[in-house]
């Protein structure tokens, strides 16, 4: 799985995940991991559903011990398999000109954070199927090697569980993870976005039409489609219906529910979010900034401050401003930090953000990447800065209002 920036609106976001608040593992090729929390309910299922039934049932003259060793390793094996399903997406991302800074590694997979959208259908494409790929490949390999160690395995067509009873832990972790690599691969290979078989078909159909927003939309509804059919299944499962592959039962079932359920949500957001760049892509950020906000002197006591402006007007951050020079913004947030026995003795400048430690944008500036920017730094407003003078201020609400009210919209 691959989903864009999901904490800020960029194509293939998946509401709710996916920051960086987990475990960090440092940088591979160039790329920031992560591990989020949810994965050790994954690594614990694996563990658990190994050690407790597949193992023992395979290797019934096995002791405890070499059964739990054995399933703790298939588990961190596979989260390294879903890894290396990442960081193809990311390397070959780069080579095409897609910037990836992270990865997390999450309860449904992985993602590969991008920094905006690929740029063109050969490189979405590109970056798409590296993933799946990359895992068949090493699903393939895995069997190739559990064939080379082992040998020809006896099997009985009737109970293939007997005839590796034969096998150590190693070949046993090898015939493991090769159909799940597989099974993984050919899962994200569904036609269905922001699945990475979604993204192809997205990328096949921009190429053919030219038209990425329709290309989103056509591939968005096969991703939903799909999610319907994982959720129908999923209760067909609950329902004591067995589905090939899949079995029955209702925690199975529940588990397939819950990943339609994920996925038909990321699909329509997906679909909401290259609506708004659509309409946001080409609208400078100039268009949608306000411009009658109110700027103080760097040298103002903060007292002044607090009762002439915060307490005075409704305006939450002032633009700090010296000589026609933007030098910093000081909010509500500085002044609390700051505490009451202060405000007397203290200047403006004291208690600020510097313009160094400021996140703005320019006035060249698309209004989607001034939206996409204040999710991705958690701000409240961007000062809209040119030759280190401020031009407006850009917030949310003003981007919102521009959507209601700009031309071309419903209104
Ligand atoms: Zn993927």
């Amino acid at each position: 799985m691959r989903s864009g920036r999901n904490d800020a609106p960029s194509g293939g976001s998946e509401p709710g995940l996916g920051r960086a608040n987990g475990i960090r593992l440092g940088r591979i090729a160039g790329v920031e991991v992560s591990l989020d929390w949810s994965l050790l309910i994954v690594f614990t299922l694996i563990a658990m559903a190994l050690s407790g039934g597949v193992l023992p049932h395979w290797h019934p003259d096995w002791g405890q011990g070499k059964v739990l060793v054995t399933a703790i390793a298939a588990a961190a094996l596979f989260l390294g398999s879903v890894l290396l399903h990442e960081l193809a997406h990311a390397v070959v991302g780069r080579r095409l000109g897609v910037e990836i800074r992270r990865i997390t590694l999450f309860v449904f997979g992985g993602m590969a954070h991008m920094e905006g959208e690929p740029k063109t259908w050969q490189a979405e494409l590109g970056m798409a199927i590296a993933g799946p790929l990359a895992s068949l490949a090493l699903g393939t390999l895995f069997l190739l090697m559990a064939g080379a160690i082992a040998g020809p395995i006896d099997l009985d067509p009737e109970d293939p569980g007997k005839g590796l009873a034969q096998v150590g832990p190693v070949v046993t972790l090898l015939l493991w993870l090769g159909p799940v690599n597989i099974i993984l691969g050919l899962f994200n290979l569904v036609p269905g976005f922001p699945l990475d078989g979604g993204r192809v078909l997205r990328a096949v159909i921009w190429g053919l039409t030219g038209d990425l927003t329709r290309a989103t939309l056509m591939a968005a509804a096969a991703g939903q489609t799909f999610a319907w059919v994982l959720i129908a299944t999923g209760f067909a499962m609950i329902l004591g219906v067995s589905v090939p592959l899949f079995g029955s039962g209702p925690i199975g079932g529940l588990w397939l529910a819950l990943i339609g359920w994920f996925l038909g949500n990321a699909a329509r957001q997906s679909y909401r979010t290259r609506l708004i760049e659509d309409r946001l892509g080409t609208v400078p950020v100039t268009r949608v900034m306000h411009r009658d906000y109110q700027s103080i002197d760097p040298d103002t006591l903060v007292q002044d401050l607090v009762d002439n402006g915060f307490l005075a007007f409704s305006q939450r951050a002032y633009l700090v401003v010296s000589d026609g020079k933007l030098r910093g913004v000081v909010s509500l947030e500085d002044v609390r930090v700051l505490g009451r026995d202060h405000w007397s003795s203290r200047r403006v400048a004291d208690v600020m953000t510097p313009i160094e430690r400021l996140h703005t944008v320019a006035p060249s500036d698309s209004a989607s990447a001034a939206l996409a920017l204040l999710a991705e730094k958690g701000v409240n407003q961007l000062p809209v800065v040119e030759h280190g003078r401020a031009l407006g201020l850009v917030t949310r609400e003003d981007i919102l209002k521009w959507m209601v009210l700009g031309p071309g919209s419903a209104a």
